[in-house]
C-alpha cells in the first residue's frame, strides 16, 4: 500500500504547484527609466524575467559573489496594490539578467580591470610598489593578487597561523643565534614602524629559528615555509664569509653583520618577499633561479649597489624591500 500512497501524493503535490504558478497575478508596469550605470550585489529575493513579475528565473542568494550592472529601472504596481521599483540587472557575461526589487540590491565596488592595473604598475618603478600601488581600493588587491605577485616577486609563503594580528612570535632554539635574531627583528620592526616580529619562548612561538645543515644545498639561511635555518658549519667558520671574498669588500662589513643580514633576509621571506635582482636589496639574489615567482629572469645584478656589497652583507632593508613588505601586508600575507 505504501508505494501507491506516495505515488498519489506526488501527483497531488505537482498539481497544486502548477495551479499556484498559473495564478501569479502580473504587476502593472507604470514606467521604465534609465538609471545611472551602477554596480550591485544581489543578496536576497528573486530575479524576474520581466517587470510584470510573473516569472521568477533566479534566486539571488545563488549569486552573492556576482557583480551586477544596472542600467534601467521599472516602477510597477504590484498585485497587492503597492508600488515598488525594480532594477534591471545583468551580470558581466549577460548570462544572468532580469528584474529585482531595489531593496534587495547592495552597492558593489568594482575592481579596476587587470589591464588598467598592469598599466599603472608599468608606469611605476620596477619591483618597487610605491605609494600609488599601495593606495588602491582594497577590492583591487583581492581581485588581482596574482598580478601583484608577479609584478613584485611576492608570494603568500607563510601559513596564516604564523602571523596573528600582523605579528609573528619568534623562538630561537640555539642561543648563539639570539643576538642576530634580535638584531634582524629590530631592523624589520623599525623599518615597518610596527612590531611585526616579537620574541617568544619554547612553549609560545609561531616561527622557529635554529641551526641547520646547508652545506649540501649551499645555503647560509633557509626558510622552508615553516621555520628558518642557519647553516651551522659556515656560522662556526670564523673566517666566513670575510676570508673568502676580496679584501676590499671584506673591509666594509663584519661577520656579525652578515649573520644579522642572513636572518633578516629569511624574515623577509616569511613576509612573502621572494628575491630581486637589485644588489642593494636585502632580498637580493645573484640569480632568479631559486625564485618561486619572478617577473623576469636575471643572472647578474639588475642594478649594482654603490658599495659593492649585497643587501645581506649590508644587513640593510632598502626602500624597495620596505615597500614590498608593505604591499604583502596589504595582500594579507602577514
Ligand atoms: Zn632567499
Amino acid at each position: 500500500m505504501l508505494p501507491a500512497a506516495l505515488f498519489s501524493f506526488a501527483i497531488i503535490n505537482h498539481h497544486i504547484n502548477s495551479t499556484a504558478a498559473a495564478k501569479v497575478a502580473s504587476a502593472k508596469v507604470l514606467k521604465v527609466n534609465s538609471t545611472a550605470k551602477a554596480t550591485y550585489h544581489a543578496s536576497k529575493g528573486y530575479i524576474y524575467k520581466n517587470a510584470t513579475l510573473t516569472k521568477k528565473i533566479h534566486n539571488a542568494k545563488n549569486y552573492r559573489q556576482t557583480i551586477f550592472y544596472a542600467s534601467k529601472q521599472a516602477t510597477v504596481k504590484k498585485s497587492n496594490g503597492k508600488t515598488a521599483v525594480y532594477y534591471y540587472i545583468t551580470d558581466k557575461k549577460n548570462a544572468v539578467r532580469g528584474y529585482i526589487w531595489r531593496g534587495n540590491l547592495v552597492k558593489a565596488e568594482v575592481p579596476m580591470s587587470q589591464k588598467s592595473l598592469v598599466k599603472l604598475i608599468n608606469r611605476s618603478p620596477d619591483m618597487n610598489p610605491v605609494e600609488s600601488i599601495q593606495s588602491l581600493k582594497p577590492i583591487n588587491y583581492e581581485a588581482h593578487e596574482a598580478a601583484f605577485d608577479l609584478a613584485y616577486n611576492v608570494f603568500h609563503f607563510s601559513p596564516t597561523s604564523m602571523f596573528k594580528n600582523n605579528q609573528a612570535t619568534v623562538y630561537t632554539v640555539d642561543p648563539e643565534l639570539s643576538q642576530h635574531v634580535q638584531n634582524a627583528m629590530t631592523k624589520w620592526n623599525e623599518a615597518l614602524g610596527e612590531t611585526v616580529f616579537k620574541l617568544g619562548s619554547k612553549n609560545n612561538y609561531t616561527l622557529r629559528i635554529s641551526f641547520g645543515n646547508g652545506a649540501k644545498e649551499n645555503w647560509d639561511g633557509l626558510y622552508d615555509g615553516k621555520q628558518i635555518y642557519v647553516d651551522k658549519s659556515h656560522y662556526n667558520d670564523a673566517k666566513y664569509p670575510l676570508g673568502y671574498i676580496r679584501p676590499q669588500l671584506a673591509a666594509k662589513f663584519t661577520t656579525s653583520q652578515y649573520w644579522d643580514g642572513v636572518i633578516a633576509h629569511e624574515l623577509g621571506h616569511t613576509l612573502g618577499l621572494d628575491h630581486t635582482g637589485y644588489q642593494a636589496d636585502l632580498m637580493y639574489a645573484s640569480s632568479s633561479s631559486g625564485n618561486m615567482i619572478a617577473k623576469y629572469k636575471w643572472a647578474k645584478p639588475v642594478e649594482k649597489s654603490s658599495t659593492g656589497l649585497d643587501g645581506t652583507e649590508m644587513a640593510a632593508i632598502s626602500d624597495r624591500d620596505l615597500n614590498r613588505a608593505k604591499l604583502t601586508k596589504i595582500l594579507g600575507y602577514w
